[in-house]
């Protein structure tokens, strides 16, 4: 099969200007070159630490912020390339869903305008709105009385189940989620994991899963992409990626959570210094400076992002025999 979504060498630089004149003295590279694909009715987890560039990766897709340079194929068409027009219609094929489902919210309105505003384009008449709400709030969890009720009058939880039913009002095929569960206490966030899991399976979704919390994307992922610094370090499917992380950034952070049977023995990786800027990322290995095995070779040359085994992809010197 086809993958849904390709993404191909995306970059977002963000310009940082300064003085009075508000010249640019720099920029900040966001996303770095980034590849990854993602198949029809997959879950890829997208992992990383805050300000790795994982969420403008996530809007770079939608076009909810213009992408630098690269391609972000849905369903084989570059929408880069698409006039405000086409992207419209396209949107409704693919939605988001954020991490504060209450700023996301229109707290003016109630939960019924809310999530029938995206089927007003669909020239449905009022009474299939209502109808097709009602519908809408079953399959999240709640019910039709909820309507007319305002976004203050739910708990967290619920309100990302507003969310989540205004982002499948139109039928999406792909939906970006973007820390959606990370605002909520663990209890309900393994409620709302649950829910979105089965929605994947009844309405044949796919998701690119945003996170920090890799216990979270490894309970509703099939493969997983870790970030750092802009760019992706290494991508496999889940269990290979917890249970035989190749690289080294990959293996320090996993080896930083903590195993529930205190039996097991974790050597815990503990890296030196901060995340440098992205404004001036290391040369070479954007990793290099942290990383506990780094080589000669690793603070000149960029390592690619390449397959080591069948869909195991890490970026690497240290797998790439030419390199050592
Ligand atoms: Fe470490 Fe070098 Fe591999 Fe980067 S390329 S992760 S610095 S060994
Ligand atoms: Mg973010």
């Amino acid at each position: 099969h086809n993958p849904i979504l390709e993404v191909n060498h995306l970059k977002k630089y963000f310009d940082i200007r300064g003085g009075v004149l508000g010249k640019k003295v720099g920029e900040v590279k966001a996303v770095d070159d980034i590849s990854f694909t993602v198949n029809p009715g997959e879950i890829l987890g997208i992992v990383g630490e805050s300000g790795c560039g994982k969420s403008t990766t996530g809007k770079s897709i939608l076009r909810l912020i213009e992408p630098t340079d690269g391609e972000v194929k849905f369903e084989g068409q570059d929408v880069t390339k698409l006039n405000a027009e086409s992207m419209r219609k396209l949107r409704r094929d693919m939605q988001i869903i954020f991490q504060d489902p209450y700023a996301s919210l229109n707290p003016r309105h109630t939960v019924e305008k809310i999530i029938s505003e995206p089927l007003l384009v669909h020239g449905m008449s009022k009474l299939e709105r209502k109808a097709r709400v009602k519908e809408l709030l079953e399959v999240v969890g709640l019910s039709s009385y909820h309507a007319s009720r305002y976004p203050h009058q739910f708990s967290g939880g619920q309100r990302q189940r507003i969310g989540i039913a205004r982002a499948l009002a139109n039928n999406p095929k792909l939906i970006i989620c973007d820390e959606p569960v990370s605002a909520l206490d663990v209890s309900v966030q393994s409620q709302i994991l649950n829910l979105m899991e089965n929605l994947r399976n009844q309405f044949n979704l796919t998701y690119v899963f945003i996170a920090h919390d890799l216990s979270v994307v490894k309970h509703i992922s099939d493969r997983v992409g870790v970030m750092y610094l802009g760019r992706l370090v290494e991508l496999t499917e889940k269990d290979k990626l917890y249970d035989e992380p190749k690289h080294p950034y990959t293996k320090a952070l996993l080896s930083a959570v903590p195993v529930p049977d205190p039996d097991v023995e974790k050597e815990r990786i503990i890296l030196q210094g901060d995340v440098p800027s992205p404004s001036n990322p290391p040369s070479g290995c954007a990793f290099h400076t942290r990383c506990p095995v780094a080589m000669e070779i690793c603070k000149q040359v960029r390592p690619e992002f390449e397959p080591v085994e069948v869909n195991h992809f890490v970026a690497c010197h240290l797998y790439n025999e030419t390199a050592q």
